[in-house]
């Protein structure tokens, strides 16, 4: 008889232990879900594109031979990626408290849905495992305030930042830190891509009732991620609008996190925007150097990975504007060393990691922040390195001045060069002036960050 995918999975995992680090297997392998095995076939299920490829290049083989053993025929090993994986963490189980006598004798319903939203809580990110710095700090007391005091002191609470800069940690952080204190609290944790497809089939299957009793009766805080994503669905804006009314006026935490300002969601409710905006909107920006070196010191020992400080600058001085690429790089790195034996040093680091560090340089040239800007703007790159100084004109030489600053690293005399031999004091008081325009004028503010955006874009 043949196997079924899991046993096939689980037969392979004990096969693979012998073979490689247990490093590798529980950051690599353990996570992947086998969906099916027939005909031959294998399909492994993946978390993201980054784990995807990563075990493409480097396990493919492997895989597929240690698979073909264990199943005993040889077997063709297809990816793909889904999202979903990424909210189950396997840490949990045995990272989570000890159930208290009470509970296990006990156990009510509620106390059983409880447990089934906390675990939807990635475990990693609670408020111990978060590094603060200048960029955070805001919104990292904000979010403290609210685990320690919930509904008394911001309600609600929007977050809001950039990809990658630690609004999902936040979030659950916040529900890690309640439920430790109250461990009866009801907490839902969403994202709002799962949250839309709750309404849907509410809808769908009639079951708007107990959708209401969910989230109207049953929740004490509620935490939706990447609100943003409600955008142009009117039917779930119009529940959410219901629900945020409910809890608010029974006192009951709201968090949200959204990569855009309230303003800035496109094709959402007015009333629901400005919803957003009663209680207190906090921001995490990218983090400074400082706070990226400690991000990856606290993230190396809680790998129990010893790396030397040059390592640490190596990867904190080129990897700047997010920190899941931070951290991506840095398991990279240690995936690598424990494969090869060999010493983590700055060099090997640049080899290892040659192919992300050269995307960057070249996206992040002062070239193509010039090209972009001069096409987001739609003036010419001669226009931004002239000295004509129609209004049309200014703006976008200045924010390309800021951007070039900013994400490519290159001096003030480096700039003035590169824009048409100017005065290096020219640069810094563009800089200056956008800088400074940032905090009050909205509308450039959303322009830089579409800029920032794109360069991410061309640099994954
Ligand atoms: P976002 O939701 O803003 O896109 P995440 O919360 O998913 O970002 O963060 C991306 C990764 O970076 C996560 O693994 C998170 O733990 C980590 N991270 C982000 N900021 C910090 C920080 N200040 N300290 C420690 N880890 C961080
Ligand atoms: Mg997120």
């Amino acid at each position: 008889m043949t196997k079924s995918a899991a046993e096939l999975w689980g037969s392979f995992l004990t096969a693979a232990a012998g073979k490689l680090s247990a490093h590798v297997i529980d950051s690599w392998l353990a996570p992947i879900r086998c969906a099916r095995y027939d005909n031959a076939t294998v399909v492994l299920e993946v978390r993201d594109q980054f784990a995807r490829d990563w075990l493409r290049d480097h396990y493919v083989d492997f895989i597929r031979d240690e698979l073909s053993l264990v199943a005993g025929e040889s077997v063709a090993v297809d990816w793909v990626v889904n999202p979903e994986l990424r909210l189950t963490d396997v840490s949990e189980e045995t990272n989570a408290p000890p159930e208290s006598p009470q509970e296990r004798s006990g156990v009510t319903e509620t106390v059983d849905s409880e447990k089934r939203e906390s675990r939807q809580l990635n475990s990693r990110y609670v408020f111990d495992t978060f590094v603060s710095g200048p960029s955070n700090q805001f919104a990292f007391a904000a979010c403290k305030a609210v685990a320690e005091n919930p509904a008394s002191s911001y309600n609600p609470l929007f977050l809001f930042g950039g990809v990658g800069l630690g609004k999902t940690h936040l979030l659950s952080a916040i529900g890690h830190q309640i439920l430790r204190e109250k461990p009866r609290a009801r907490i839902i944790y969403t994202s709002s891509e799962a949250f839309v497809n709750e309404v849907i089939n509410a809808v769908r299957f009639s079951k708007l009732d107990e959708f209401h009793n969910k989230y109207r009766r049953n929740c004490d805080v509620f935490l939706v991620d990447d609100i943003q994503l409600i955008a142009g669905k009117d039917r779930t804006q119009h529940e959410f609008f219901h629900i945020f009314n409910t809890l608010y006026d029974s006192q009951r935490q709201i968090v949200v996190t959204s990569d855009k300002l309230p303003h800035e969601i496109p094709d959402i409710e007015e009333r629901l925007r400005n919803r957003f905006q009663w209680g207190l909107i906090a921001d995490v920006q990218p983090p400074e150097i400082e706070t990226r070196v400690a991000i990856l010191r606290k993230k190396a020992d809680s790998e129990r990975v010893s790396l030397a400080d040059e390592v640490i600058f190596f990867l904190a001085k080129n990897i700047r504007s997010n920190v899941r690429e931070l951290e991506g790089a840095l398991v990279r790195l240690m995936a690598h060393a424990s494969l090869t034996g060999q010493p983590l040093t700055a060099d090997y680091a640049q080899t290892v990691l040659a192919d992300i560090l050269q995307s960057r340089t070249l996206a992040l040239s002062v070239e193509s922040i010039q090209k972009l800007v001069a096409s987001y703007y739609q003036v010419k790159i001669a226009d931004l390195k002239s000295a004509r100084r129609q209004r049309i004109l200014v703006r976008p030489r200045q924010v390309a001045m800021y951007l070039c600053r900013k994400h490519a690293g290159a001096s003030f005399p480096e700039l003035g060069t590169r824009f048409g031999d100017k005065d290096h004091t020219t640069i810094m008081s563009a800089c200056k002036k956008v800088d400074s325009l940032l905090k009050t004028d909205a509308a450039l503010r959303k322009e830089v960050l579409e800029l920032e955006r794109r360069l991410d874009v061309l640099n994954p």
